[in-house]
């Protein structure tokens, strides 16, 4: 349709977002959309899919309609739009009618080109017979999993948008998501484009994310001792209760740094207000439950950390995710324990649903464990779970420092011998006090003192008990019985063990679990640090951003990305076209804000002379 070649597409790319190069499958997308075709794509997150729709929206004389599931992402997309100068109308419950009426009328005359929209209102009969007197060219429809009732989040009003390939056979459908396995895949395709739709998929993987998991002990001091290096920086702590959550909070604010709490629990005005601050603010801290997250696209997320056990392998990797859409190092830690194993696998038993959707829940949360317990890369735990190949990746704890695998049938045995004699009645809690030898009131209550097993690990640290058995539980050697409240019993494959027909290898219990992230972290604090960029200066250059954006109510992010910030900090640019030569400087930023950043620049210069 629109044949550009790629140097006019890399100019463009210049002048409308001031970036010097496609991404990694950008250029292509980009070609086929200008084509005319059709395209379905999968592109983890942070891998830069508006993108690949926008330019192509920009380039062609044809008008785009954008189909988004949420307000924020919405406002977002279209403030980081209209900063860059292109003109994008968007219509929205949150605006006022006479607002939706004005955007309307700038999208319908010649003002703009691109319209943001939720489903449900695209499909409205008024909005559908308004359409058809514009020259509509593309339909984009982002998260677009959500229309299949295969894929992790199916919403009922994504359904109608299978009808536009009927109402509007001209138009092009573009649809793009970061989660969806071949049987999502083939249903998408199929719902949504009857003509020749190409599919791109560029797998899982985000090598920017550091991995690590933590046994959770005293893991409140433990997270201020491990955020400590990162002052200053965004990030978000997942907690599963609403307690935690605040109590998370009110801990890190004692130590001085700027957290808030987020839960279902605070009321509309609080959550609005704290998501905005932290959209806008820099060094903000998200204390919160999954509440939390979605339609977040900051993309200078440095931290997810994980405080308790997520749900299941595809939300742990949903969570995780939202960390480093800019590409620069982010850092993933979760604490794990068997209470929050149990605890989840009680919320899936206790929960509703069929029991063959409790069965496929209970597989996706055993992959999780199957991730914490890893004695190999982390990664390739996760892009196996996710039929990716892949190799060890240099970037998670296990591969930094792999962990020391040991034979510990013996241990294994006293456990089984344990669990054994006190009738396989017992949860972990008691069956570790009987190997440790405790002297308590339900010992001496049941006569636990007269076993043989009575402590026969009692020279064992607690905390190497407690790893063990979690390793016989992540094996399906030990499973808690939740008809019996997590009584722990043994399962045909512990019987082996206890036998000794089969070894128990597992991890070497660390002289401390503190050092597994000293590792991963430094490594990312130090790839994260500013590298030849002036600290001073660029601080002062994220103050001088942050009044901009407040003062035009849009995200920090949008006026411009930390990578360019540091840029400015490392060759303190003062003419126009030293400014123009940074990646994320197009000429409308140039005209906006030039100015100001040169004279922080100059200003900043002309002191460190004098000084
Ligand atoms: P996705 O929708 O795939 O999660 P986004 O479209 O939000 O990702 O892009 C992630 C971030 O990467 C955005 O902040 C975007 O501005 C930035 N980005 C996208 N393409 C490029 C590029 N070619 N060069 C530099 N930054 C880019
Ligand atoms: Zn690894």
């Amino acid at each position: 349709m629109t044949a550009i070649s790629e140097p006019a597409l890399l100019a463009s790319l210049k002048t409308t977002f001031g970036y010097d190069h496609f991404r990694e499958g950008q250029l292509e997308i980009v070609e086929t959309l200008l084509r005319g075709d059709d395209a379905f794509v999968v592109m983890p997150t942070g891998a830069g899919k508006s993108l690949c729709y926008q330019l192509p929206a920009i380039l062609s004389a044809r008008k785009t309609i954008i189909v988004s599931p949420l307000v924020a992402l919405i406002d977002d997309q279209v403030a980081a739009l209209r900063q860059n100068g292109v003109a994008a109308s968007k219509i929205h419950s949150h605006q006022s009618y006479d607002e939706n009426a004005n955007q309307w009328r700038r999208f319908a005359g010649p003002g703009a080109q691109l319209l943001y929209m939720s489903p449900e209102r695209l499909m409205q009969p008024r909005m559908l017979e308004a359409l058809k007197h514009q020259s509509v060219g593309m339909f984009v429809v982002d998260e677009a999993h959500c229309i299949s009732k295969w894929g992790a989040a199916f919403r009922p009003e994504y359904e109608a948008l299978s009808q536009l390939k009927m109402l509007f056979p001209e138009a092009q459908i573009a649809a793009f998501t970061a989660t969806a396995d071949e049987a999502t895949r083939q249903d998408i395709v199929h719902k949504l484009s009857n003509q020749n739709c190409r599919v791109f998929v560029k797998g899982f993987d985000r090598p920017n994310l550091s991995l690590a998991v933590l046994a959770k002990e005293k893991w409140k001091e433990r997270l201020v001792n491990l955020l400590e290096p990162k002052r200053g920086q965004s990030g978000i702590v997942y907690c599963l209760s609403r307690k935690d959550t605040d109590d998370m909070a009110a801990v890190l604010s004692a130590a001085g740094f700027t957290a808030l709490a987020y839960h279902a629990g605070k009321d509309g005005d609080y959550r609005r207000d704290a998501q905005n601050r932290f959209m806008t603010e820099d060094g903000l801290i998200m204390v919160a439950t999954i509440a939390f997250g979605m339609g977040i696209d900051k993309p200078d997320i440095r931290f997810v950390i994980h405080a308790s056990l997520p749900s299941s392998m595809e939300a742990f990797y949903q969570e995780i995710g939202r960390a480093g859409r800019d590409g620069a190092p982010a850092e993933t830690i979760l604490f794990y324990s068997l209470q929050d194993f149990i605890k989840r696998q009680n919320m899936i038993f206790d929960g509703e649903g069929e029991g063959e959707f409790k069965l496929l829940e209970y597989k996706r949360l055993e992959a999780l464990i199957g991730y914490c317990e890893a004695t190999t890369c982390r990664r390739m735990s996760i892009l196996t779970y996710f039929d990716e190949a892949s190799t060890p990746c240099g970037n998670c704890d296990n591969c930094l420092d792999p962990p020391v695998v040991e034979d510990y049938s013996a241990k294994a045995q006293a456990i089984f011998a344990a669990i054994q004699q006190t009738g396989q009645f017992f949860g972990q809690a008691h069956i570790l006090d009987v190997l440790k030898g405790a002297q308590n009131a339900k010992i001496r209550q049941r006569n636990h003192q007269d076993l043989a097993c009575f402590g026969a690990l009692a020279d064992d640290p607690k905390a190497h008990l407690q790893s063990w058995m979690r390793q016989l539980i992540a094996m399906g050697a030990v499973r808690p019985n939740l008809a019996r409240y997590g009584a722990l019993e043994i399962t045909e494959l512990g019987a082996q063990i206890s036998q000794g027909d089969k070894p128990f290898t597992a991890k070497k219990p660390k002289a401390s679990s503190a050092s597994v992230t000293s590792k991963s972290g430094g490594r990312a604090k130090n790839t994260s640090s500013l590298e030849g960029a002036d600290d001073k200066l660029f601080q002062d250059l994220k103050a001088l951003r942050l009044e901009i954006a407040q003062e035009k109510n849009i995200p920090a992010y949008a006026v411009f990305h930390d990578s360019a910030l540091k840029d400015f900090a490392t060759l303190k640019p003062q003419t126009r076209a030293q400014f123009e030569e940074i990646n994320g400087v197009g000429p409308k930023k140039l005209d906006r804000y030039f100015e100001a950043f040169s004279q922080a620049i100059a200003l900043y210069v002309a002191a460190h002379k004098n000084g």
